[in-house]
């Protein structure tokens, strides 16, 4: 619809324009059929680099079936909150295998990975207390310390001294909260974790750790980067979703059964939202017991992650610091990032252009999403096809510079 100037919405065509006019308008595309590894986008049939399912579950005739067989039994919708009728056998089912999983004494399960990341936050700290935060954290951590009313910190990336500093600085503060992505969305790369939980241990601080893009990928067992590297104990809270790598919808807190307690008690996005479906819940216990009994899904999935990425670098690309399936290729204005995303789809290819605000300014990438699904043959393809756009695209002034890249 079109406003006039006058409209009290007039504003948001004029605000719409000026994204247009930086090349940071957003349009939705639309898939036809399931998530997988070929994907018909807006028509085009496209090899698709773009999704976050990392296992290749989401279209999983096993998902797809433990789903069909709860159905007449537990219906469609919830129909209230957990705390009122709506928390069904299939979640709290759920729940003890996340438990189990994750080796905690419990686990509680939200509509989404957002909603478990805001209300986890806002229920741990609130008025007189203070949250550190990396300043590449997910969204939904930035918004759960804004809606928390705690003072908030934010560190410069991966800073670990700078939080020390902030730390030694805080201690006058009712209770202090250090929250981070274990598993950057946009840079995929790790968070320096020991060092973390050696400062919250250090400085008796709480550490809440967000595993979305390490839930079923890092880890011998899939529980993220923190069995990863062996510092769980370490960890109060741990954050996991089920919406990438396990196929399904939904987000889990994993931690001691007072800290669930808590959250039940306490989580405004867990008490005040109706549950989801029981069914997906049915779901996400099929795709747990595949995370557990398939680890060459993950295994494979890395091996692939790290020979991409000597590839990708070999053929010069800025990939920052990527240490994981999720490999960034950095270009600089978002200008150029769209044009080269819109070059691949062109040829076929599903690569999707990263902009402000997801990204700092000037870091504008284009973001390949591995999956266990893509082939020898996909990723080379694709390799051919960048190699062929390299010298349009990649640009050594932009790579230089953007701070912190290599
Ligand atoms: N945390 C991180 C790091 C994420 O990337 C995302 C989703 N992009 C979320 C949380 C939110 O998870 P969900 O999609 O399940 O809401």
């Amino acid at each position: 619809m079109n406003y006039s100037t006058h409209h009290p919405l007039g504003w948001i065509e004029e605000q719409l324009d000026i994204l247009h006019k930086q090349d940071l308008r957003r349009r939705l595309l639309t898939r036809a059929g399931a998530q997988s590894v070929q994907i018909n986008l807006d028509g085009a049939e496209l090899i698709n680099f773009g999704s976050n399912d990392y296992l290749g579950l989401a279209a999983d005739p096993r998902l797809t079936a433990a789903v069909a067989a709860m159905l007449h039994e537990y219906g469609w919708g919830s129909g209230a909150s957990p705390l009122v009728t709506g928390h069904a056998e299939l979640h709290r089912r759920l729940e003890q295998l996340l438990a189990e999983f994750e080796g905690t004494e419990a686990a509680l399960v939200f509509t989404c990975g957002f909603a478990a990341n805001t209300g986890t936050i806002g229920a741990l700290v609130g008025v007189g207390d203070v949250v550190f935060t990396d300043r590449k954290n997910h969204a939904s951590l930035i918004d759960g310390c804004r809606i928390s009313r705690a003072d908030v910190r934010t560190y410069p990336h991966a800073d670990w001294q700078m939080l020390d500093r902030l730390l030694s600085k805080t201690s006058n503060y009712r209770r202090r909260l250090i929250v981070t992505d274990t598993l950057f969305s946009m840079d995929g790369d790790l968070a320096p974790l020991a060092e973390l939980a050696d400062l919250a241990k250090r400085h008796q601080a709480m550490l809440l750790v967000d595993e979305a893009h390490a839930t079923g990928v890092f880890g011998r067992q899939g529980r993220g980067v923190a069995e990863y590297l062996g510092l769980e104990d370490s960890i109060h809270a741990r954050v996991g979703t089920l919406s990438k790598a396990l196929g399904c919808i939904g987000g889990f807190v994993a931690g001691s059964r007072s800290l669930i307690e808590w959250l039940i008690n306490r989580a405004r996005s867990y008490i005040f939202s109706t549950a989801a479906p029981a069914v997906t819940a049915a779901a996400a216990i099929a795709a747990l017991d595949i995370v557990q009994n398939e680890p060459e899904r993950r295994q494979e999935l890395l091996a692939r992650a790290a020979k991409l990425r000597r590839q990708l670098t070999d053929q010069q690309w800025n990939i920052g610091t990527s240490a994981s399936q999720i490999i960034p290729m950095v270009i600089g204005q978002p200008s150029r990032a769209v044009a080269l995303s819109a070059a691949l789809r062109e040829r076929g290819f599903f690569v999707p252009a990263i902009r402000p605000p997801a990204v700092p300014d000037g870091e504008s990438c284009l973001r390949i999403s591995l999956t266990c699904t893509h082939t020898d043959e996909m990723i080379a393809q694709l390799l051919e096809v960048l190699e062929s756009y390299k010298n349009d695209y990649r640009s050594p002034t932009d790579i230089k510079s953007v701070p912190g890249r290599g």
